[in-house]
Protein backbone atom coordinates (compact mmCIF):
# COMPACT_ATOMS: atom_id res chain seq x y z
CA UNK A 1 0.00 0.00 0.00
CA UNK A 2 2.71 2.31 0.55
CA UNK A 3 3.83 3.04 -3.03
CA UNK A 4 -0.43 3.93 -3.20
CA UNK A 5 -0.36 6.56 -0.37
CA UNK A 6 3.00 8.35 -1.98
CA UNK A 7 1.52 8.60 -5.77
CA UNK A 8 -2.08 10.60 -3.98
CA UNK A 9 0.27 12.55 -1.91
CA UNK A 10 2.32 13.49 -5.00
CA UNK A 11 -0.44 14.28 -6.85
CA UNK A 12 -2.20 16.02 -4.03
CA UNK A 13 -5.76 15.19 -5.64
CA UNK A 14 -7.61 15.15 -2.40
CA UNK A 15 -11.27 15.26 -4.51
CA UNK A 16 -9.58 12.04 -6.07
CA UNK A 17 -9.55 9.82 -2.49
CA UNK A 18 -7.78 6.81 -2.82
CA UNK A 19 -9.74 3.44 -3.12
CA UNK A 20 -7.23 1.21 -1.31
CA UNK A 21 -9.43 -1.52 -0.64
CA UNK A 22 -9.38 -2.21 -4.69
CA UNK A 23 -5.45 -2.49 -4.98
CA UNK A 24 -4.05 -5.87 -3.72
CA UNK A 25 -0.21 -6.68 -3.68
CA UNK A 26 -0.73 -9.15 -6.93
CA UNK A 27 -2.44 -6.12 -8.74
CA UNK A 28 -0.36 -3.02 -8.15
CA UNK A 29 2.27 -0.40 -9.42
CA UNK A 30 5.68 -1.99 -10.57
CA UNK A 31 8.38 -0.27 -9.35
CA UNK A 32 9.21 1.51 -12.61
CA UNK A 33 5.47 2.07 -12.58
CA UNK A 34 6.01 3.93 -9.35
CA UNK A 35 8.84 6.19 -11.11
CA UNK A 36 6.84 7.25 -13.84
CA UNK A 37 3.54 8.16 -12.00
CA UNK A 38 5.79 10.32 -9.47
CA UNK A 39 7.37 11.70 -12.50
CA UNK A 40 4.16 12.80 -14.18
CA UNK A 41 2.99 14.29 -10.24
CA UNK A 42 6.28 16.39 -10.55
CA UNK A 43 5.42 17.75 -13.57
CA UNK A 44 1.64 18.87 -12.75
CA UNK A 45 1.98 22.83 -12.35
CA UNK A 46 4.12 22.78 -15.63
CA UNK A 47 1.48 21.17 -17.63
CA UNK A 48 -0.87 23.46 -16.40
CA UNK A 49 1.40 26.49 -17.37
CA UNK A 50 1.73 25.13 -20.47
CA UNK A 51 -1.67 24.29 -21.15
CA UNK A 52 -2.77 28.44 -20.25
CA UNK A 53 -0.21 29.20 -22.72
CA UNK A 54 -1.74 27.20 -25.30
CA UNK A 55 -5.38 28.28 -24.81
CA UNK A 56 -4.02 31.78 -24.85
CA UNK A 57 -2.94 31.25 -28.59
CA UNK A 58 -6.82 31.96 -30.43
CA UNK A 59 -7.03 28.44 -32.25
CA UNK A 60 -10.51 28.38 -33.60
CA UNK A 61 -10.62 25.97 -36.67
CA UNK A 62 -10.82 28.92 -39.38
CA UNK A 63 -7.81 30.77 -37.94
CA UNK A 64 -5.07 29.31 -39.76
CA UNK A 65 -2.84 31.03 -38.57
CA UNK A 66 -3.32 30.56 -34.75
CA UNK A 67 -4.10 26.87 -35.37
CA UNK A 68 -0.46 26.85 -37.22
CA UNK A 69 1.20 28.60 -33.83
CA UNK A 70 -0.56 25.86 -31.48
CA UNK A 71 0.82 23.14 -33.83
CA UNK A 72 4.44 24.97 -33.54
CA UNK A 73 4.65 25.31 -30.30
CA UNK A 74 3.22 21.73 -29.27
CA UNK A 75 6.20 20.60 -31.89
CA UNK A 76 8.92 22.06 -30.56
CA UNK A 77 8.04 19.80 -27.19
CA UNK A 78 8.12 16.77 -29.30
CA UNK A 79 11.19 17.52 -30.75
CA UNK A 80 12.76 17.98 -27.59
CA UNK A 81 11.56 15.17 -27.21
CA UNK A 82 13.27 13.25 -29.36
CA UNK A 83 10.30 12.53 -31.73
CA UNK A 84 10.64 12.94 -35.49
CA UNK A 85 7.88 15.88 -36.08
CA UNK A 86 6.72 17.12 -39.63
CA UNK A 87 3.72 19.81 -40.37
CA UNK A 88 1.19 18.36 -42.15
CA UNK A 89 0.01 21.02 -44.74
CA UNK A 90 -3.91 21.54 -44.99
CA UNK A 91 -4.37 23.84 -48.29
CA UNK A 92 -5.44 20.92 -50.03
CA UNK A 93 -8.90 20.74 -47.47
CA UNK A 94 -8.96 23.96 -46.75
CA UNK A 95 -7.88 23.78 -43.47
CA UNK A 96 -4.46 24.99 -41.43
CA UNK A 97 -3.01 21.06 -41.73
CA UNK A 98 -1.83 18.83 -39.32
CA UNK A 99 0.88 18.02 -36.28
CA UNK A 100 2.47 14.60 -37.13
CA UNK A 101 4.83 13.48 -34.44
CA UNK A 102 7.03 9.58 -34.69
CA UNK A 103 9.20 7.94 -32.93
CA UNK A 104 10.09 3.81 -33.67
CA UNK A 105 10.98 1.51 -31.02
CA UNK A 106 10.19 -2.09 -30.66
CA UNK A 107 6.88 -3.88 -29.70
CA UNK A 108 2.99 -2.56 -31.03
CA UNK A 109 2.58 0.93 -32.54
CA UNK A 110 0.48 3.24 -31.06
CA UNK A 111 -1.27 5.99 -32.36
CA UNK A 112 -2.03 9.48 -29.50
CA UNK A 113 -4.96 11.38 -31.59
CA UNK A 114 -5.36 14.91 -30.18
CA UNK A 115 -7.03 18.17 -32.13
CA UNK A 116 -5.79 21.72 -32.15
CA UNK A 117 -8.22 23.65 -32.65
CA UNK A 118 -11.14 24.82 -30.97
CA UNK A 119 -14.66 26.11 -31.79
CA UNK A 120 -13.81 29.61 -30.72
CA UNK A 121 -12.84 32.04 -33.65
CA UNK A 122 -11.19 35.37 -33.12
CA UNK A 123 -14.62 36.68 -33.27
CA UNK A 124 -15.73 35.14 -30.17
CA UNK A 125 -15.91 36.90 -26.89
CA UNK A 126 -13.85 33.75 -25.38
CA UNK A 127 -10.56 34.13 -25.68
CA UNK A 128 -8.38 33.98 -22.47
CA UNK A 129 -7.53 31.53 -19.52
CA UNK A 130 -9.33 32.53 -16.26
CA UNK A 131 -8.70 30.86 -13.21
CA UNK A 132 -11.20 30.76 -11.26
CA UNK A 133 -10.51 28.32 -7.73
CA UNK A 134 -7.87 26.39 -7.09
CA UNK A 135 -9.38 23.77 -8.88
CA UNK A 136 -10.81 25.43 -11.42
CA UNK A 137 -9.81 27.56 -14.34
CA UNK A 138 -11.82 29.16 -17.91
CA UNK A 139 -10.80 28.85 -21.30
CA UNK A 140 -11.11 27.95 -24.52
CA UNK A 141 -9.80 24.59 -25.60
CA UNK A 142 -9.23 24.04 -22.26
CA UNK A 143 -11.04 20.88 -22.05
CA UNK A 144 -11.87 20.34 -25.74
CA UNK A 145 -8.82 19.15 -26.45
CA UNK A 146 -6.14 21.46 -25.37
CA UNK A 147 -5.97 19.71 -22.14
CA UNK A 148 -6.11 16.44 -23.62
CA UNK A 149 -2.79 17.38 -25.80
CA UNK A 150 -1.27 18.19 -22.89
CA UNK A 151 -2.02 15.22 -21.02
CA UNK A 152 -0.64 12.97 -23.87
CA UNK A 153 2.62 15.18 -23.89
CA UNK A 154 3.26 15.19 -19.92
CA UNK A 155 2.59 11.27 -20.34
CA UNK A 156 5.08 10.82 -22.78
CA UNK A 157 7.42 13.18 -20.76
CA UNK A 158 6.77 11.04 -17.63
CA UNK A 159 7.41 8.06 -19.53
CA UNK A 160 11.27 9.72 -21.17
CA UNK A 161 11.86 10.71 -17.58
CA UNK A 162 11.91 7.23 -15.93
CA UNK A 163 13.95 5.88 -18.95
CA UNK A 164 10.44 4.19 -20.60
CA UNK A 165 10.21 5.98 -23.42
CA UNK A 166 13.03 4.74 -25.79
CA UNK A 167 11.73 1.59 -26.32
CA UNK A 168 8.55 2.30 -27.70
CA UNK A 169 6.77 3.17 -31.31
CA UNK A 170 4.74 5.96 -31.30
CA UNK A 171 2.95 7.91 -33.56
CA UNK A 172 0.77 11.37 -32.46
CA UNK A 173 -1.59 12.78 -34.79
CA UNK A 174 -3.17 16.45 -33.74
CA UNK A 175 -5.31 17.68 -36.31
CA UNK A 176 -5.88 21.32 -36.83
CA UNK A 177 -9.50 20.72 -38.06
CA UNK A 178 -11.73 18.53 -35.96
CA UNK A 179 -14.26 21.12 -34.73
CA UNK A 180 -15.11 21.74 -38.58
CA UNK A 181 -13.29 19.23 -41.02
CA UNK A 182 -12.02 20.34 -44.05
CA UNK A 183 -13.19 18.88 -47.81
CA UNK A 184 -13.04 16.40 -49.28
CA UNK A 185 -12.80 14.64 -45.96
CA UNK A 186 -10.42 11.91 -47.18
CA UNK A 187 -7.89 14.14 -47.99
CA UNK A 188 -8.31 15.47 -44.48
CA UNK A 189 -8.06 12.56 -42.40
CA UNK A 190 -5.67 10.79 -44.66
CA UNK A 191 -2.67 11.67 -42.16
CA UNK A 192 -4.82 9.94 -39.54
CA UNK A 193 -6.09 7.16 -41.08
CA UNK A 194 -2.93 5.75 -42.53
CA UNK A 195 -1.41 5.99 -38.93
CA UNK A 196 -4.22 4.30 -38.15
CA UNK A 197 -3.17 1.84 -40.81
CA UNK A 198 0.11 1.13 -39.52
CA UNK A 199 -1.23 0.86 -35.15
CA UNK A 200 -2.25 -1.62 -32.74
CA UNK A 201 -3.65 0.49 -30.37
CA UNK A 202 -4.93 3.78 -30.37
CA UNK A 203 -5.58 6.64 -27.43
CA UNK A 204 -7.89 9.90 -27.59
CA UNK A 205 -7.15 12.50 -25.51
CA UNK A 206 -11.23 14.24 -26.06
CA UNK A 207 -12.84 14.62 -22.87
CA UNK A 208 -15.33 12.70 -23.90
CA UNK A 209 -18.37 13.66 -21.25
CA UNK A 210 -16.20 15.45 -19.10
CA UNK A 211 -16.27 13.13 -16.40
CA UNK A 212 -12.84 11.40 -15.92
CA UNK A 213 -14.58 8.18 -13.93
CA UNK A 214 -15.14 7.25 -17.54
CA UNK A 215 -13.76 6.50 -21.10
CA UNK A 216 -15.15 5.77 -24.42
CA UNK A 217 -14.96 2.58 -25.82
CA UNK A 218 -17.35 2.66 -28.52
CA UNK A 219 -19.05 5.98 -29.86
CA UNK A 220 -22.06 6.21 -32.51
CA UNK A 221 -20.84 7.95 -35.71
CA UNK A 222 -23.40 10.00 -38.10
CA UNK A 223 -24.84 9.67 -41.96
CA UNK A 224 -26.52 12.88 -43.25
CA UNK A 225 -29.63 11.89 -45.44
CA UNK A 226 -32.00 14.20 -47.65
CA UNK A 227 -35.41 12.68 -48.69
CA UNK A 228 -37.25 14.81 -52.10
CA UNK A 229 -40.83 14.14 -52.65
CA UNK A 230 -43.29 15.48 -55.76
CA UNK A 231 -46.60 14.83 -55.90
CA UNK A 232 -49.33 15.34 -58.16
CA UNK A 233 -50.16 19.31 -58.41
CA UNK A 234 -54.22 19.98 -58.42
CA UNK A 235 -57.04 21.41 -57.01
CA UNK A 236 -56.64 21.02 -53.34
CA UNK A 237 -60.64 19.51 -53.76
CA UNK A 238 -59.29 16.75 -55.60
CA UNK A 239 -56.68 15.61 -53.20
CA UNK A 240 -56.59 11.82 -52.70
CA UNK A 241 -58.03 11.26 -55.84
CA UNK A 242 -57.28 7.81 -57.41
CA UNK A 243 -55.38 9.36 -60.78
CA UNK A 244 -54.04 12.49 -58.71
CA UNK A 245 -52.77 10.75 -55.34
CA UNK A 246 -51.80 12.65 -51.93
CA UNK A 247 -49.29 15.63 -53.35
CA UNK A 248 -45.92 15.85 -52.01
CA UNK A 249 -46.38 16.97 -48.25
CA UNK A 250 -48.85 14.14 -47.18
CA UNK A 251 -46.15 11.30 -48.90
CA UNK A 252 -43.34 13.12 -47.13
CA UNK A 253 -45.29 12.58 -43.91
CA UNK A 254 -46.24 8.98 -44.40
CA UNK A 255 -42.69 8.37 -44.82
CA UNK A 256 -41.16 9.75 -41.80
CA UNK A 257 -43.54 8.35 -39.97
CA UNK A 258 -42.60 4.87 -41.16
CA UNK A 259 -39.08 5.55 -40.46
CA UNK A 260 -40.29 6.40 -37.11
CA UNK A 261 -42.66 3.44 -36.79
CA UNK A 262 -39.57 0.58 -38.24
CA UNK A 263 -36.19 1.98 -36.81
CA UNK A 264 -37.56 3.62 -33.95
CA UNK A 265 -37.38 2.10 -30.12
CA UNK A 266 -33.62 1.54 -30.28
CA UNK A 267 -31.41 4.27 -27.88
CA UNK A 268 -28.36 3.56 -30.15
CA UNK A 269 -30.33 4.30 -33.30
CA UNK A 270 -31.41 7.74 -33.89
CA UNK A 271 -32.64 9.31 -36.90
CA UNK A 272 -33.91 13.25 -36.56
CA UNK A 273 -35.20 15.17 -39.38
CA UNK A 274 -34.13 18.20 -38.74
CA UNK A 275 -35.33 20.86 -41.14
CA UNK A 276 -38.34 20.45 -43.91
CA UNK A 277 -39.84 22.57 -46.99
CA UNK A 278 -42.90 21.71 -48.75
CA UNK A 279 -45.15 23.35 -51.06
CA UNK A 280 -45.59 24.39 -55.19
CA UNK A 281 -42.38 25.63 -55.01
CA UNK A 282 -39.11 25.46 -53.13
CA UNK A 283 -35.73 26.21 -52.98
CA UNK A 284 -32.81 25.25 -50.91
CA UNK A 285 -29.51 26.64 -50.33
CA UNK A 286 -26.11 24.75 -51.06
CA UNK A 287 -26.12 23.65 -47.62
CA UNK A 288 -29.13 22.41 -47.18
CA UNK A 289 -29.90 24.71 -43.91
CA UNK A 290 -31.79 27.15 -45.41
CA UNK A 291 -34.40 27.78 -48.00
CA UNK A 292 -37.83 29.04 -49.08
CA UNK A 293 -41.00 27.38 -49.88
CA UNK A 294 -44.22 28.79 -51.13
CA UNK A 295 -47.61 27.38 -51.73
CA UNK A 296 -51.28 28.15 -51.37
CA UNK A 297 -53.93 25.82 -49.34
CA UNK A 298 -55.84 25.00 -51.60
CA UNK A 299 -53.18 23.76 -54.65
CA UNK A 300 -51.93 20.26 -53.80
CA UNK A 301 -48.43 20.77 -53.34
CA UNK A 302 -45.32 19.20 -55.88
CA UNK A 303 -42.78 19.65 -53.74
CA UNK A 304 -41.31 18.61 -50.28
CA UNK A 305 -37.34 17.95 -49.79
CA UNK A 306 -36.57 17.17 -45.61
CA UNK A 307 -32.71 16.64 -44.21
CA UNK A 308 -31.36 15.00 -41.03
CA UNK A 309 -28.86 12.90 -39.63
CA UNK A 310 -28.74 9.38 -38.52
CA UNK A 311 -26.67 8.12 -35.92
CA UNK A 312 -25.78 4.55 -34.65
CA UNK A 313 -23.11 2.38 -33.27
CA UNK A 314 -21.69 0.31 -36.17
CA UNK A 315 -21.41 -0.32 -39.55
CA UNK A 316 -23.40 -3.16 -39.83
CA UNK A 317 -26.58 -1.11 -37.94
CA UNK A 318 -25.90 1.49 -40.27
CA UNK A 319 -26.10 -0.69 -43.37
CA UNK A 320 -28.89 -2.42 -41.98
CA UNK A 321 -30.84 1.14 -41.03
CA UNK A 322 -29.75 2.42 -44.86
CA UNK A 323 -31.51 -0.20 -46.49
CA UNK A 324 -34.81 -0.04 -43.81
CA UNK A 325 -35.21 3.49 -45.37
CA UNK A 326 -34.34 2.98 -48.70
CA UNK A 327 -36.85 0.08 -48.60
CA UNK A 328 -39.38 2.62 -47.44
CA UNK A 329 -38.43 5.08 -50.02
CA UNK A 330 -38.74 2.94 -52.89
CA UNK A 331 -42.54 1.96 -52.62
CA UNK A 332 -43.94 5.95 -52.77
CA UNK A 333 -47.44 6.24 -52.96
CA UNK A 334 -49.17 6.19 -56.48
CA UNK A 335 -48.97 9.76 -58.43
CA UNK A 336 -45.84 10.71 -55.55
CA UNK A 337 -42.23 10.07 -56.29
CA UNK A 338 -39.63 10.01 -53.32
CA UNK A 339 -35.81 9.96 -53.54
CA UNK A 340 -33.58 9.57 -50.56
CA UNK A 341 -29.93 9.88 -50.47
CA UNK A 342 -27.24 9.95 -47.82
CA UNK A 343 -23.92 11.91 -46.93
CA UNK A 344 -21.49 9.75 -44.64
CA UNK A 345 -20.07 11.89 -41.59
CA UNK A 346 -18.25 9.95 -38.85
CA UNK A 347 -17.89 6.37 -39.40
CA UNK A 348 -19.66 4.50 -36.08
CA UNK A 349 -16.48 3.39 -33.29
CA UNK A 350 -18.00 -0.17 -32.49
CA UNK A 351 -18.37 -1.75 -29.25
CA UNK A 352 -15.71 -4.40 -29.99
CA UNK A 353 -13.98 -7.41 -27.63
CA UNK A 354 -10.77 -5.37 -27.99
CA UNK A 355 -11.62 -1.99 -27.06
CA UNK A 356 -13.34 -3.39 -23.92
CA UNK A 357 -9.99 -5.36 -22.93
CA UNK A 358 -8.24 -2.15 -23.54
CA UNK A 359 -10.71 0.19 -21.38
CA UNK A 360 -10.00 -2.88 -18.64
CA UNK A 361 -6.59 -1.98 -18.74
CA UNK A 362 -7.42 1.98 -18.21
CA UNK A 363 -9.50 1.33 -15.71
CA UNK A 364 -7.25 -1.17 -13.97
CA UNK A 365 -4.31 1.77 -14.04
CA UNK A 366 -6.20 4.10 -12.54
CA UNK A 367 -7.44 1.56 -9.55
CA UNK A 368 -3.40 0.39 -8.98
CA UNK A 369 -2.67 4.60 -9.00
CA UNK A 370 -5.78 5.04 -6.10
CA UNK A 371 -7.32 6.87 -8.60
CA UNK A 372 -10.63 4.98 -8.50
CA UNK A 373 -12.55 2.62 -11.31
CA UNK A 374 -13.33 4.00 -15.21
CA UNK A 375 -16.52 2.90 -16.50
CA UNK A 376 -17.48 2.97 -19.92
CA UNK A 377 -18.96 6.21 -21.13
CA UNK A 378 -22.67 5.70 -22.35
CA UNK A 379 -22.42 5.52 -26.37
CA UNK A 380 -25.40 6.90 -26.32
CA UNK A 381 -24.30 10.10 -25.79
CA UNK A 382 -20.76 10.50 -26.91
CA UNK A 383 -20.84 12.81 -29.43
CA UNK A 384 -18.29 11.95 -33.05
CA UNK A 385 -14.83 12.79 -32.85
CA UNK A 386 -11.50 12.27 -34.77
CA UNK A 387 -10.83 8.36 -33.39
CA UNK A 388 -14.00 6.96 -35.23
CA UNK A 389 -11.99 7.78 -38.35
CA UNK A 390 -9.80 4.55 -37.58
CA UNK A 391 -11.58 2.63 -34.96
CA UNK A 392 -12.29 0.18 -37.62
CA UNK A 393 -9.10 -0.43 -38.34
CA UNK A 394 -7.35 -0.40 -34.96
CA UNK A 395 -7.63 -3.53 -33.67
CA UNK A 396 -7.96 -1.27 -29.35
CA UNK A 397 -9.23 1.86 -29.70
CA UNK A 398 -10.30 4.26 -26.48
CA UNK A 399 -10.90 7.76 -26.01
CA UNK A 400 -11.95 10.27 -23.54
CA UNK A 401 -8.31 10.19 -21.58
CA UNK A 402 -8.74 14.06 -21.46
CA UNK A 403 -9.02 16.05 -18.26
CA UNK A 404 -12.21 16.46 -16.71
CA UNK A 405 -14.84 19.79 -16.92
CA UNK A 406 -18.04 21.15 -18.06
CA UNK A 407 -19.24 23.26 -20.25
CA UNK A 408 -17.52 22.35 -23.89
CA UNK A 409 -18.39 24.35 -26.76
CA UNK A 410 -19.71 27.27 -24.82
CA UNK A 411 -17.99 30.44 -23.09
CA UNK A 412 -18.49 28.67 -19.83
CA UNK A 413 -16.07 25.71 -21.00
CA UNK A 414 -13.72 24.92 -17.76
CA UNK A 415 -11.27 22.46 -16.62
CA UNK A 416 -11.20 20.83 -13.24
CA UNK A 417 -7.50 21.53 -13.35
CA UNK A 418 -6.75 18.55 -10.94
CA UNK A 419 -8.05 16.21 -13.33
CA UNK A 420 -5.01 16.70 -15.68
CA UNK A 421 -2.26 15.12 -12.92
CA UNK A 422 -4.65 12.50 -13.12
CA UNK A 423 -5.30 11.83 -16.54
CA UNK A 424 -1.32 12.03 -17.06
CA UNK A 425 -1.02 9.50 -14.57
CA UNK A 426 -3.12 6.97 -15.77
CA UNK A 427 -1.89 7.45 -19.28
CA UNK A 428 1.60 7.17 -18.60
CA UNK A 429 1.04 4.35 -16.62
CA UNK A 430 -1.10 2.33 -19.34
CA UNK A 431 1.30 3.06 -21.80
CA UNK A 432 4.39 1.67 -20.02
CA UNK A 433 2.00 -1.50 -19.56
CA UNK A 434 0.08 -2.10 -23.41
CA UNK A 435 3.93 -1.22 -25.00
CA UNK A 436 5.40 -3.82 -23.20
CA UNK A 437 2.70 -6.60 -24.81
CA UNK A 438 -0.06 -6.37 -26.59
CA UNK A 439 -3.66 -6.56 -24.50
CA UNK A 440 -5.10 -9.56 -24.54
CA UNK A 441 -9.01 -9.28 -25.11
ZN1 LIG B 1 -12.57 17.95 -29.34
Amino acid sequence: MRHVVLVSCLLCAPSFALSQSRVTPSDSLSKVERTVAAHAASQSADALALLERLVNVNSGTQNLAGVREVGRMLRAEYDALGFTTRWEDGAAFGRAGHLVAERTGVGPRVLLIGHLDTVFETDSPFQRWERLTDSTAKGPGSTDMKGGDVVMLYALKALQASGQLGRMSITVVLNGDEESPGAPIAAARRVLIEAGARSQIALGFEDGDGDIRTAVAARRGFTGWTLRVTGTPAHSSQIFRADIGPGAIYEAARILNEFRVQLGGDPLRTFNAGVALGGTTITSDSTGTRGTAFGKSNVIPEHFIVSGDLRVISAEALASAKSTMSAIVATPTPHTTATLTFDDGYPPMAPTVGNTALLAQFDRASRNLGFGEVGMDNPARAGAADVSFIASTVPQVIDGLGPGGTGGHTVNETLQTRTLAVQIARTAVLLNRITRAAVVP
